[in-house]
Order: structure tokens, then C-alpha cells, then sequence
């Protein structure tokens, strides 16, 4: 098996950037981005707070740091943030609630990552100086672990508006926020309107090599610049990198429908094989997940990684396939292939 054979549906943080990417990249005018002089990232951040319908922008070497700085400058320690139990930040940052702005998570249940303003009512509570101090609610749009599924805009809207009644600051983790733009046909402006603060991965389906952008007040953008720079995420001539993420919303964007269209046809493929559980209909974006029978989820993958395609389990039956740049519908479906021929397979060997 040749690399080029390699199907890797591990994640949209596997995509490699095009040669029109890197040209992009060659060719960008930079400055020292720290004393805001790099015109790219400048121009990056101007038409990132246009498309998030905010006033300003900080460019941030990752999705996970604008995160972070969101929660040091909404929050103080101490301070609980509401969030989906199944939040990024929860599971996938390192303790960095904890470690960085020194906050607790108050985890909501919600339904695939998803919930509504009764549930959030029913977690907000009086202010009471013995309860940590409620202070931020957080989105993830679209919930990773929820599948990729997509914030309704009136829920996005509704949450938001309990939340400010109630004082408290929102936060929109948008690391896929533009293939919820694509799904629902609706701006990211809209889907942001209501939220203090949204960022875009620029790493993930978008295909850039790095760089997130987190957006709101200006206000909210020169304290997160602060924190930026005393956690060491400022940099240099970083329009090298801006100007990938620039390239990408000129060429990415649209384009994610095809990973939608390719999530969708991979779960179809895949339902009804021996031993897997999927709900196809489910599938909203470019994250897939099914489970295979309890406990196996490790071997599938694997037997799967063996037979030159790349999932990752995670749970002890859940398996997650990610569709991106870098696969075609071929590669779908060569991949959907290897994954019954495997079902078939263990079927015959139990039997
Ligand atoms: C990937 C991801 C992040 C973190 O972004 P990085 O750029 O990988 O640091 C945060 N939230 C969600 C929902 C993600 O999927």
C-alpha cells in the first residue's frame, strides 16, 4: 500500500495544504504580527469580523487557544461556565478551563451536544455567595461529539437570550461553524448574532496548515489580545499562515458541501453491515459516528488502520470517521468497502 492509498478519515485536522494553498502562502506580504503590522493577518481579521458580524478579530495559532483566552476574559477564577457535557473544552483541552482561567464547567445534558433555553433555565441559579458564580455559556457549532450536528438558529438565538437575561456572557465555539453555515444555509453572522464572542478553525475542514480567528467587541478583542500575548501566542510574520487561512476562505468554503454529501454517502454505505449501529439520517456535516459491538471499538479500528483506512474510536464501541479536502468520493467509497468487507468478515469468523 502506497501513502496515496492511505484513506485517513481520523479527522479534518489531517488535510495536507494544496500547492495553490502553499503559492498563496509563498507569496504573502508579512510584517511582525505581535506589533500589528502584518498586512495579512490584518486583512484576515478584517473580513473575519465581517463575516462573524463583529467588530474586531485576534489571530490565534489555534482553535484550543481561542477557546481558552475566551474563557480568562469572560471569567474570572472561580467563575462556572455552562457548557454541553460533551464540550471540546470539557474533554479535549487539557484541563485548560481549569489550569488557565482557573473556571469550573457546570456540563448541561443535552442531545447530540445540543440544548435548549428550558435547560438552560433549569441550570441557572440565584447568585448566592456560597455556589461558584455563574458567569459564561458556551456552543459548539457544530457539536464535535455530538456528531457534527447543527445548532437550529432559533435555539442558538433562544439560549443566548436566556443567557443575557440572566447575565451571563455567551461564547460560541465555531470550530466548524462554517460547515453549519453550509448545512443550513444560514450566515455565520446569523448563527453568531447573539454570542459575545466566535471563533473559526482555519486547520480543520478548511484545510490551512494552522490558525484560528476569535471575534467580538473590541473591548472583548484587546484583553484577548493581552492574554494572547502572555501565554506566548503572539507572533511574528504570521501572514504566512493568514494568508493560507485567506486562501481557504476563498476556496474551502463552499466546497465543504462536498464533505457533507461524502459523510452522508460513507454512513449510507456503511449502514445495515453486520454489527454496526448508525443512525445515517443523523449525519448533518462531515463527522460520522457509529458504534460496533460493545467493547470492540478499538479492534475495528485497528483491523481498519491494517487494511489502510483510519478512524479513531471514541468510547468503547464508538467509532468516528471524518470526511475533508483530502478525500474524494472514491476514496468513500473505497473506505465504506474496506469497512463491510472487515463486518463481513468478523460476521463469518463468529459463526
Ligand atoms: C478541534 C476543535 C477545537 C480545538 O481546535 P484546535 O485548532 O485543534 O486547537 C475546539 N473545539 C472543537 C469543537 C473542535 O473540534
Amino acid at each position: 500500500m502506497t501513502v496515496a492509498d492511505f484513506i485517513d478519515l481520523a479527522s479534518d485536522t489531517k488535510t495536507r495544504p494544496t500547492a495553490a494553498m502553499r503559492a498563496a502562502m509563498a507569496a504573502a506580504e508579512v510584517g511582525d504580527e505581535r506589533a500589528h503590522e502584518d498586512p495579512s493577518v490584518n486583512r484576515l481579521l478584517e473580513r473575519c469580523a465581517a463575516l462573524l458580524g463583529k467588530e474586531a478579530a485576534v489571530f490565534l495559532p489555534s482553535g484550543t487557544m481561542a477557546n481558552e483566552i475566551a474563557l480568562a476574559v469572560h471569567c474570572r477564577p472561580g467563575d462556572a461556565v455552562l457548557c454541553d457535557a460533551t464540550s471540546h473544552l470539557i474533554g479535549f483541552e487539557g484541563g485548560g478551563p481549569a489550569a488557565l482561567a482557573g473556571v469550573m464547567i457546570e456540563p448541561i445534558a443535552g442531545r447530540r451536544g445540543i440544548f435548549d433555553a428550558s435547560a438552560l433555565r433549569a441550570a441557572i441559579r440565584a447568585d448566592v455567595p456560597h455556589a461558584p458564580r455563574q458567569r459564561l455559556v458556551v456552543a459548539e457549532q457544530t457539536s464535535n461529539l455530538g456528531g457534527g450536528a447543527v445548532w437550529p438558529r432559533a435555539t442558538l438565538d433562544e439560549v443566548a437570550a436566556t443567557a443575557h437575561e440572566a447575565r451571563l456572557a455567551t461564547h460560541m465555539d465555531g470550530a466548524r461553524l462554517l460547515n453549519a453555515c453550509i448545512a443550513s444555509g444560514v450566515a455565520a453572522a446569523e448563527h453568531a448574532r447573539g454570542w459575545d464572542s466566535v471563533w473559526i478553525d482555519f486547520s480543520k475542514g478548511l484545510g490551512a496548515p494552522g490558525g484560528a480567528v476569535l471575534a467580538g467587541t473590541r473591548a472583548f478583542c484587546d484583553e484577548a489580545f493581552r492574554i494572547k500575548l502572555r501565554w506566548g501566542g503572539a507572533m511574528r510574520q504570521s501572514g504566512i499562515i493568514a494568508a493560507a487561512c485567506e486562501y481557504a476562505l476563498d476556496h474551502h468554503v463552499e466546497r465543504l458541501a462536498e464533505d457533507h454529501a461524502n459523510a452522508r454517502r460513507f454512513a449510507g454505505l456503511i449502514a445495515g453491515a453486520a454489527g454496526i449501529t448508525i443512525a445515517a439520517d443523523d449525519v448533518q456535516t462531515n463527522l460520522v459516528y457509529f458504534d460496533v459491538e460493545a467493547g470492540g471499538a478499538g479492534a475495528f479500528v485497528a483491523a481498519l488502520q491494517a487494511r489502510g483506512v483510519r478512524m479513531v474510536a471514541m468510547g468503547p464501541s464508538r467509532v468516528r470517521a471524518v470526511t475533508h479536502l483530502d478525500v474524494d468520493a472514491g476514496a468513500i467509497e473505497r473506505a465504506a468497502a474496506v469497512v463491510r468487507a472487515l463486518c463481513e468478515e468478523k460476521r463469518r469468523n463468529a459463526s
